[in-house]
């Protein structure tokens, strides 16, 4: 593998992550919900920090930047649309735009729905595309700002990733995502086996994050509006898939 790739838990249920490419020696870190385990990691690992990749404006995505700043100077990646509400930008990207860590090519996309101006940034060469919190594991991030066609046209950028690519997603809401997909998707034998899964990863206090595109695509009902069981069970069968999205993160909303 060219990279290395460490989940980092911060706070009581974020995660950031660390890219690291072999060639350069270049590390990224995505999102800093805290800087204190970040700093720890690096210190541990020896790695010179280069630059840090933001998600979206939530304070629990970006409140350790100043701090994780001020013992590891990096540049500063973000979305050129939340510029505005973002902490200070070394590089404003905007959807489809490509930089680079060492030898690894980024691509950002707009992924709005959770905010406007949410981007995910995807790693080909590392098979891994960082989401926060648009496409979760067994979920996607509540609708705070944008609407539910915006967020179904964001998962559908990610559905068309390579299906084993690495999805890093925000937060440890797992669980609580599978308990609410069984009451949409009941009969999913893929699902009910991820769930065992994830109930005794939690119960050994280990991460259910990253995951891979494929799992998503077999369980996570947001990315399953097509499915004649899904549907069958919210009575929607004739309804468009952007319809039973928003259905299915309605009833999440109230879940
Ligand atoms: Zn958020
Ligand atoms: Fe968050």
């Amino acid at each position: 593998m060219p990279f290395d790739l460490i989940t980092i838990p911060c706070l009581t249920d974020n995660y950031a992550y660390l890219l690291r490419d072999h060639a350069s020696g270049e590390v990224a870190v995505i999102d800093v919900p805290e800087a204190e385990p970040i700093n720890a990691e690096l210190k541990a690992r020896g790695w010179t920090l280069s630059q840090v990749w933001l998600t979206h404006h939530h304070w629990d995505h970006i409140d350790g930047l100043a701090n994780l700043l001020a013992e590891h100077p990096a540049k500063v990646v973000g979305a050129k649309a939340d510029a505005h509400r973002l902490p200070d930008l070394d590089l404003a990207v905007s959807d489809g735009e490509h930089f680079s860590l060492g030898a690894l090519d980024a691509v950002a996309f707009d992924v709005s729905g959770h905010t406007v101006g949410h981007i995910a940034i995807y790693v080909p060469a590392a098979q891994a595309c960082f989401t926060a919190d648009s496409l979760m594991a067994l979920g996607c991030g509540r609708l705070f700002e944008g609407t539910p066609d915006q967020m179904w046209d964001s998962l559908q950028k990610l559905m068309a990733l390579p299906a084993d690519t690495t999805i890093c997603s925000g937060h440890e809401y797992t669980a609580s995502n599978a308990k609410f997909a069984l009451t949409v998707d009941p009969d999913n034998a893929a699902l009910i086996s991820r769930s065992n899964d994830i109930d005794n990863a939690r119960a050994r206090n280990l991460p259910t994050v990253p995951s891979s595109l494929a799992t998503e695509l077999e369980t996570n009902p947001f990315l399953r509006p097509d499915d004649p069981g899904i549907r069958a069970t919210l009575g929607m069968q004739t309804a468009t898939d952007a319809e039973v999205f928003a259905e299915i993160r309605k009833r999440k909303d109230n879940f």
